[in-house]
């Protein structure tokens, strides 16, 4: 599993002198290897050795796979950012911009925290490296920058191999197999197979070995007859042997349930030729002399895999039945198979400094849109043209990626802002945010986020939460929603408290006024009025009373209008004195809270009548005796009292009481206030009259038996009313 390579200074020049001449492009490597060792000269990796030689590694690597020379410098470069802190400005200014991009967008994607190994993680992770990466150059330098650091894992604990190796599996082979780098994805994969699953590693390693022994005498003496076959017809080619790597073996092995022997490609045959049209006559030749296995043959060089590679593939048996893989392709198509798309602009990043226009001619000619869409379910690529579009859009144009200080990322549409993020991780912490740090810096909550920015959220349990701006700063109806419920929620609490507020309103005037709330404010009277006033209901007249939109005057005339004409309603001469037959006067209608059969009476004091505010006393040995709320007879004994209520209206039920009229003496005084008694159905049940001492003030006791205390309230109001009456009230003994 060990790459025990030792790359030196020279080994790297000249490796990179292979394909790059250019003195101007070599000046700039030299000078960027320089840079790189002199700033991490005193850093040293986990292995001991100097920090530098991570750096030559992967430049190295970068060289063969014929990286242009902006890519190699950044490759050298790519660390001196995080560990060094030399700022983008000195790198620009010391090399160029395109390679300062280049080593900042390796430095932004060296901060993701890729935590969590979900599948759906994952996914989001590889999107939101490809979408911060932007230029697939980062991503190649960022491919090769972990292979490295796989290579030399075993330096690190436990715990950390263990993670890195997943993250590795998760994130980067998929990436580097969908920008076709088949070599790097497969060493990625094998040396994630070696940390992850030791223990079938090892199985799988031995029994290719085994194996190995035992079918090479087989592959050799193949390989001379297809090189005899191939020079009788004078192609130009190579032939060799590959054997598969160990992960894919085993993911057959266990994905298609299949037995180690019965893979029939652990050893494929490549020939490599130089044109198309030679491919196809080499096919030719060696199906007319192997027996082709039906159904295993794969033309992808008339139809490409998405990730450009090219090939084609055919299953033969020799005469003693073996079976074998023959790949057949080009000098270009093996390139492209092996270092993917970096085949394809490797030698076209050539001139510097006019590193913009090569840039967007290299992303046109990878068709970067076109890999993205291995980024997709297979059953997402049916149409393939309008995937791209949508792709684009989807990383580029409507998405963003975001991520927590932990690593969770998490998608947003474009021009979301910490707001949105807030509301995404918890409906509280949006509720409760009060500011945002982003990358570090405290911004504004309205701020427009970016792909790759780490975002944290602010919150206090003192925040002053939502408003109605909020409604403007997000963008994710999510967000919006939320926020509209809790000004919804906030705004009926605010109601409530205007309709708790109009209902103290109303009761305080009636009050005023001596009328009794409990025959006013009861809910069907309330409703009544609020038709009258063109309310929906009562709700809404009490809130208008809250916000003292509505007359006061208006509302109690209406009120007391109501309940008048009501009482009008009723049959007269049936209450007339002596037109019926009276009934007992204290047959209560009365009910003591929480207890039944208990013995209760109407107190004699204060006589209460039906509607009055009343409370219950508890007597020794009478049972409870029903007094007015307001009785100064029970005053200050609230260890004995007992709430009591009513029951039902019931216009049978009669009590009596007694008024006290104080007036100037007159004549016809005592036959008005008879006529009123009369004319407001209550039943006059005695009468004493005292003139007093200074012979022009009279006061007149009437004792008159009512159906309720609203009747009794009009009854009272009216003979107040008449002619020289100072003052009507009810009497207390
Ligand atoms: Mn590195």
């Amino acid at each position: 599993m060990k790459n025990k390579l030792v790359v030196t200074r020279e080994m790297f020049f000249d490796q990179v002198k292979t394909y790059i001449s250019d003195p101007d492009s070599l000046a700039l490597i030299e000078k960027a290897y320089e840079y790189a060792e002199e700033k991490h000269r005193n850093q040293r990796r986990k292995s001991g050795e100097p920090y530098f030689v991570h750096l030559m590694n992967v430049g190295y690597i970068l060289a063969t796979l014929h990286a242009g020379p902006q890519t190699i410098c950044a490759g050298l470069l790519h660390d001196t950012m995080e560990d060094c802190d030399v700022p983008k400005e000195e790198l620009e200014k010391e090399f160029d911009r395109d390679i300062a991009n280049l080593v900042e967008g390796v430095t932004k994607i060296g901060r993701l925290a890729f935590s969590d190994d979900k599948e759906y993680e994952a996914a989001n992770h590889r999107k939101i490296f490809i979408a911060m990466a932007r230029d697939v150059r980062v991503i190649i330098i960022k491919l090769v920058d972990r292979l490295h650091n796989m290579r030399t894992l075993e330096y690190t604990s436990p715990e950390s191999q263990v993670r890195k190796a997943s993250e590795t599996l998760q994130v980067y082979c998929p990436i580097a197999h969908r920008l076709g780098f088949g070599d790097i994805k497969n060493e990625l994969e094998d040396l994630c197979f070696y940390y992850l699953d030791p223990v079938h590693y090892h199985e799988v390693a031995s029994l290719v070995e085994a194996k190995k022994r035992e079918r090479q005498a087989m592959i050799d003496r193949m390989i001379n007859d297809i090189t005899d076959l191939l020079k009788e017809h004078d192609f130009k080619f190579r032939v060799f042997g590959r054997s598969k790597h160990l992960y894919s073996i085993y993911k057959k092995m266990t994905t298609k349930n299949k037995r180690f022997d019965e893979i029939f490609d652990l050893y494929a045959i490549r020939i490599v030729t130089e044109t198309e049209l030679n491919c196809y006559e080499i096919l030719g030749y060696i199906h007319a002399r192997y027996r082709p296995m039906p159904g295993r043959l794969k033309d992808y060089i008339a139809m490409p895999k998405v990730n450009m590679y090219q090939s084609i593939h055919t299953t033969i048996l020799d005469e003693e039945g073996n079976i074998f893989e023959v790949q057949i392709r080009t000098e270009e198509m093996d390139s492209v198979a092996e270092q993917g798309i970096a085949a394809h602009w490797s030698y076209k990043e050539g001139k510097l400094y006019n590193s913009e226009r090569e840039q967007k001619e290299i992303e046109n000619k990878l068709s970067w849109y076109h890999d993205m869409i291995n980024m997709l379910d297979d059953s997402e690529r049916e149409h393939p043209n309008e995937m791209l579009n949508t792709i684009q859009k989807d990383i580029f144009e409507a998405n963003i990626y975001v991520m927590s200080p932990k690593g969770r990322v998490i998608e947003l549409p474009n021009g979301s802002t910490p707001l949105d993020f807030a509301y995404r991780i918890h409906t509280e912490v949006g509720h409760n945010a009060i500011g945002s740090i982003v990358n570090g810096a405290l911004v504004p909550l309205n701020t427009k986020l970016q792909t790759g920015d780490v975002v944290q959220i602010r919150t206090s349990k003192q925040a002053t939460g939502p408003s109605e701006d909020w409604l403007k700063i997000v963008k994710t109806s999510h967000a919006k929603n939320k926020i509209k419920n809790y000004l919804q929620k906030v705004e009926e609490e605010k109601r409530k408290e205007v309709i708790v507020k109009g209902e103290k309103i109303l009761a305080d005037e009636l009050k005023k006024r001596d009328l009794d709330e409990k025959n006013y404010m009861d809910r069907a009277t309330l409703e009544k009025l609020a038709g009258q006033f063109n309310f929906k209901d009562y709700q809404d007249l009490m809130y208008a009373i809250g916000m003292k939109s509505v007359s006061m005057v208006q509302i109690i005339e209406k009120l007391t209008n109501q309940k008048r004409s009501a009482l009008e309603g009723f049959d007269l001469s049936r209450l007339f004195m002596g037109n019926r037959k009276t009934k007992p006067a204290g047959k209560t209608g009365l009910q003591v809270e929480g207890i039944d059969n208990m013995k209760i009476s109407i107190a004699g004091c204060c006589m209460p009548v039906y509607g009055d505010e009343i409370v219950g006393y508890i007597t020794k040995g009478q049972g409870v005796k029903v007094h007015r709320a307001d009785c100064p007879n029970v005053r200050g004994q609230q260890s004995r009292l007992i709430a009591v209520h009513w029951e039902e209206d019931d216009t049978t039920k009669q009590y009596d009481c007694w008024i006290k009229v104080e007036a100037t003496d007159r004549n016809f005084l005592i036959s008005d206030i008879v006529t009123v008694v009369a004319q407001y159905k209550a039943q006059l049940m005695g009468i004493n009259s005292e003139v007093l001492p200074d012979k022009v003030n009279v006061t007149v006791d009437v004792k008159v038996r009512v159906n309720n205390a609203e009747q009794l309230r009009l009854l009272m109001s009216n003979i107040r009313k008449l002619d020289s009456v100072d003052e009507v009230a009810r009497v207390i003994k």
